[in-house]
């Protein structure tokens, strides 16, 4: 087995896309082949930007809410059999007439502190203990339903660690067929550590075996048929939006001016960090999973404006995670022309 990571790319707000054209054409040349877009609807130039991205051999995985940022209890059986038809009829309607390459989703109560709309007992104590059972008990009935309705969609379940850390084992009974996205990998103290917290805290600890060990098992949490991937966060961020956009260069360029300062920030918290990271990479480049994504999370950062050296560096270190730190800040500084 070649010890890599499969699919590499990015995952954004499609409505924080300002040139979505650009915005692929830069994933391209950059050797990625996955883009995550998230987004309140499907948006009305769906078809039209999946078939850009396959022309560029980047497959599309169409991100929405099932309960997300919403008022729900992921224990109630009435709010289960709502969202379970929401989103069938989302995707009945909205997403399979685009033929997706796949779609992801995210359930209330893994981020944001995960509060039951009733406050319920059984919610409470998931919330202190991690609600690991209750995601499958919530998106495992909705991910059947789908299945059973679409069986060859791809279907990517996303879990903040936020919420499940203390209880991410119990996401191994989820379909093997479905990919699990992990994000906010845990650290000893804000429970975010690597690949990178979503702001990036220059004080930050070192990576601890802790989150070592949570990797590897996450890796192989369905054993051999495990299909998982990891979202790498610590890049410039705003979300919302509606659709992805094509402005033209003049205004790319105005916009690009608010986040220099930004990317500036994260080349040294990258680099600073690389080691690290690199750890994290081998071992999933390494595990017996049968499939392993890696995506950063490069939302509003104007990439379709200019491939930054910050995300650049992450992307070269996930492509080859077997070098160390030196060779891969030399082989972005090389590839990016930054070396005369
Ligand atoms: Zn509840």
């Amino acid at each position: 087995m070649v010890s890599k990571i499969d699919h590499i790319g990015l995952w954004t707000w499609g409505g924080r896309v300002f040139n979505w054209k650009k915005y692929l054409d830069n994933m391209h040349i950059s050797g990625m082949d996955t883009v995550v877009l998230w987004h309140d609807k499907v948006p009305v130039r769906a078809q039209e930007i999946q078939g850009y991205a396959h022309s560029l051999n980047i497959r599309v995985l169409w991100g929405f809410n099932w309960s997300w940022n919403s008022p729900v209890c992921l224990n109630s059986e009435c709010d289960i059999a709502e969202w379970r038809d929401t989103v069938l009829k989302t995707i009945r309607e909205e997403y399979a007439p685009v033929n997706p390459d796949g779609i992801c989703f995210q359930v209330g109560g893994t981020e944001f502190g995960g509060k039951c709309r009733f406050d319920c007992a059984v919610c409470r104590k998931s919330a202190a203990n991690g609600v690991g059972s209750l995601f499958v008990k919530f998106a495992g009935g909705i991910i059947d339903a789908v299945k059973k309705e679409f069986p060859d969609l791809h279907i990517s379940a996303g879990a903040h660690l936020g919420g499940v850390h203390k209880s991410f084992e119990e996401l191994k009974t989820l379909n093997t067929s479905i990919n699990i996205m992990w994000e906010d990998l845990p650290g000893p103290e804000n429970y975010i550590e690597v690949p990178f917290a979503y702001n990036w805290d220059p004080q930050e600890t070192a990576l601890t075996n802790r989150t070592i060990d949570m990797v590897k098992k996450m890796c192989q949490l369905r054993g051999g048929q495990e299909d998982v991937a990891f979202v790498v966060k610590g890049f410039p961020y705003r979300w919302g939006g509606q659709d992805p956009m094509l402005l033209e260069d003049f205004d790319l360029e105005v916009l690009a001016e608010v986040f220099e300062k930004k990317w500036s920030q994260a080349a040294g918290y990258c680099e600073k960090r690389l080691a690290d990271a690199l750890t994290v990479f081998r071992i999933i480049a390494e595990s017996p999973a049968r499939s392993k994504t890696a995506v950063m999370l490069v939302e509003h950062g104007l990439w379709e404006y200019k491939r930054y050296y910050a995300a650049m560096l992450i992307n070269e270190a996930l492509h080859n995670p077997f070098r160390d730190p030196g060779e891969v800040v030399l082989a972005t500084r090389e590839k990016m022309g930054l070396i005369l």
